[in-house]
């Protein structure tokens, strides 16, 4: 049974039906993301299950308990909003304290708690400053404790890191998942940052207007996109424009060649034209062993970006971008060469257009 279960939850606002009937469910300890563009309803749903916002229908339970119509503070669940959400007027030491003192507990305890999230959060010895003392990192790090410190059934964070800058925010996401490991607590992450959701969480929830677009690891959301939204949302894709050919071999027409994918689209029918679709890094430079396919073209562009050599390569109507490891030994390939390149067939998954 899964820990966190949200079933059929739909939410409109007036007329504006904002989230279409969504399940999922995640098991006690996982760290889950919610990925998607900006007004696809992750904050709505992370509200709902934080019982700020009533869904329209459908039920969410959490351990078995069925918690839709409890009122926040009988969830117990830990939440972090993007930014600028501490008690401006409290020392970090009392904002740690807040959700303890609500719940009676003693102040020696209190303390004891307080010193333990401080060190938690490498900020010992702050308990006395102010919010406005402290870098945006550090406040989030506070506010990070004060949800934690109640020790809450389930940790709820909004974008608790789009407004920091880049450094800090790639170090903090780090912090975020050892200190979530370390405590095993079940956490929701929300981001529209394809990378941060990569590489922070167990599980992935892909969302697009409301819907859920595919459910997964990292690694099967990248390798795998199930739809053409998650493919072009998350990571970069060269597509080629393709005809499926047969639906029960996986054969597609590129260019009059038919050649095996790994993955048509659900609905796929023979004589449909489809994407078939390529990561980058899955092409190669010249001929390369297992890869079943090699096609003749010509360097559109080449970017240098220190590690990778990004290439652009002309193949008839389409361009393909190919990155290549830097070897520091051979020049990188000037614009207009001529180049031939290979890839496997079992890397091609076929989307819908
Ligand atoms: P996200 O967090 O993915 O950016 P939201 O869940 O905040 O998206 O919003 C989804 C949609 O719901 C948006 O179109 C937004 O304008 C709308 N919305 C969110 N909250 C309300 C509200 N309280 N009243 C009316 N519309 C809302
Ligand atoms: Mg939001």
């Amino acid at each position: 049974q899964d820990f966190l279960s949200v079933q059929n939850v739909t939410k409109s606002f007036g007329s504006n039906r904002v989230v279409k009937g969504i399940s999922f469910g995640f098991g006690k300890g996982e760290f889950i993301s919610l990925l998607g563009p900006s007004g696809c309803g992750k904050t709505t749903i992370l509200r709902m299950i934080a019982g700020f916002e009533n869904p329209t229908s459908g039920t969410i339970s959490i351990d078995g308990q069925d918690i839709t119509h409890l009122k926040p503070n009988q969830r117990q669940l830990g939440m972090v909003f993007q930014a600028y959400a501490l008690f401006p007027n409290l020392n970090v030491g009392d904002n740690i304290a807040f959700g303890l003192k609500i719940s009676g507990m003693p102040a020696e305890q209190r303390r004891a708690r307080v010193d333990e999230m401080l060190k938690l959060i490498g900020l010992s010895g702050f308990e006395k400053r102010y919010p406005y003392e402290m870098s945006g990192g550090q406040q989030q790090r506070v506010a990070l404790a004060r949800a934690i410190a109640p020790r809450p059934r389930m940790l709820l964070l909004d974008e608790p890191l789009s407004a920091l800058d880049a450094k800090i925010r790639v170090s903090l996401r780090e912090e975020i998942r050892a200190i979530q490991i370390d405590l095993g607590i079940t956490t929701v992450f929300v981001t529209h940052d394809q990378e941060e959701a990569l590489s922070i969480s167990d599980r992935i929830v892909v969302m697009n207007a409301g819907n859920i677009e595919q459910l997964g690891a990292p690694h099967e959301i990248y390798n795998k996109p199930a739809t053409r939204f998650v493919a072009t949302f998350v990571g970069q894709l060269n597509t080629i424009e393709a005809k499926i050919v047969d639906v029960a071999a996986k054969t597609v027409a590129i260019d009059g060649q038919t050649v095996h994918v790994s993955q048509l689209p659900a609905n796929a029918t023979a004589g449909a034209n489809s994407l078939v679709t390529l990561r980058p890094e899955v092409l190669s430079v010249g001929a390369r062993e297992g890869n079943d396919i090699t096609l003749a073209g010509t360097i559109a562009d080449v970017t240098f970006l220190g590690s990778v050599i990004r290439l652009r390569v002309a193949l008839g109507q389409n361009i393909l971008s190919l990155d290549t490891f830097n070897d520091q030994r051979t020049a990188p390939p000037s614009r207009g060469e001529p180049v031939t390149i290979s890839f496997a067939s079992k890397d091609l998954l076929a989307l819908d257009v």
